[in-house]
């Protein structure tokens, strides 16, 4: 499937929640969802009501675009999700936040995933000391991520940063903004992932 090209803030407002796509303007009262908050185009403020199905498909269409991971590589996932031990749901998320571009949005190197897709695939980082262009690089525990040396002095970068200084990091991430490293202490608990998600629907729409 293609990748999306339309109205990024259209997909916050189908979903009915704010996903933070666009950076900055998710925290300000630009916000689509709040000056519009009903579903885009000519049906969006008619009827409300949703089958089970259409409940367990806006689930996982809402991770799908919160991550900003392709329909094959989300189905991907949920499988590997469903082979490893534990609860499926919460394997999957881990999975998704353990991604190297999430990771580099979540301890504010870019401000919004897409960016940080565009950083990681443009090589501005390294993991444990080795250059990884690929933004679905699945990190472990203890793996350092850092800033490229060529990178660091680049002023967008420094700008980039500084306006994500407020955001916080989570716990299971450790980071020096100052020198542009974070370390993954250990991959996320379900409690630790911040996400406007019901996994449970997603395993429940794929076990259809
Ligand atoms: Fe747009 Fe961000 Fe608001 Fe979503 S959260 S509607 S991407 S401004």
């Amino acid at each position: 499937m293609a990748r999306y090209t339309g109205a990024v803030c259209r997909q916050c407002r189908r979903e009915g929640k704010k996903l933070f796509l666009k950076g900055e303007r998710c925290y300000s009262e630009k916000c689509s969802v709040g000056i519009r908050g009903y579903a885009p185009g000519q049906h969006g403020q008619g009827r409300k009501k949703s089958s089970e199905y259409g409940l367990q498909l806006r689930a996982k269409q809402t991770a799908r675009r919160f991550y900003g991971v392709q329909e094959n590589q989300f189905h991907h996932y949920f499988e590997i999700a469903e082979r490893k031990t534990g609860v499926t749901g919460d394997n999957l998320l881990q999975l998704l936040e353990s991604r190297l571009d999430n990771v580099v949005y979540r301890v504010g190197f870019a401000s919004s995933r897409a960016e940080a897709r565009q950083l990681v695939g443009h090589g501005h980082f390294e993991v444990n000391g080795n250059r990884v262009d690929i933004a679905s690089y699945l990190l472990k525990a203890g793996d350092e991520i850092t800033v490229c040396e060529k990178m660091r002095g680049n002023d967008k970068i420094k700008a980039v940063v500084e306006a994500n200084s407020a955001r916080p990091i989570p716990e299971w991430i450790s980071a020096d903004r100052t020198n542009m490293t974070a370390k993954v202490v250990a991959l996320p608990t379900r409690e630790q992932i911040e996400a406007p998600v019901d996994e449970q629907l997603i395993v429940e729409f794929y076990s259809r």
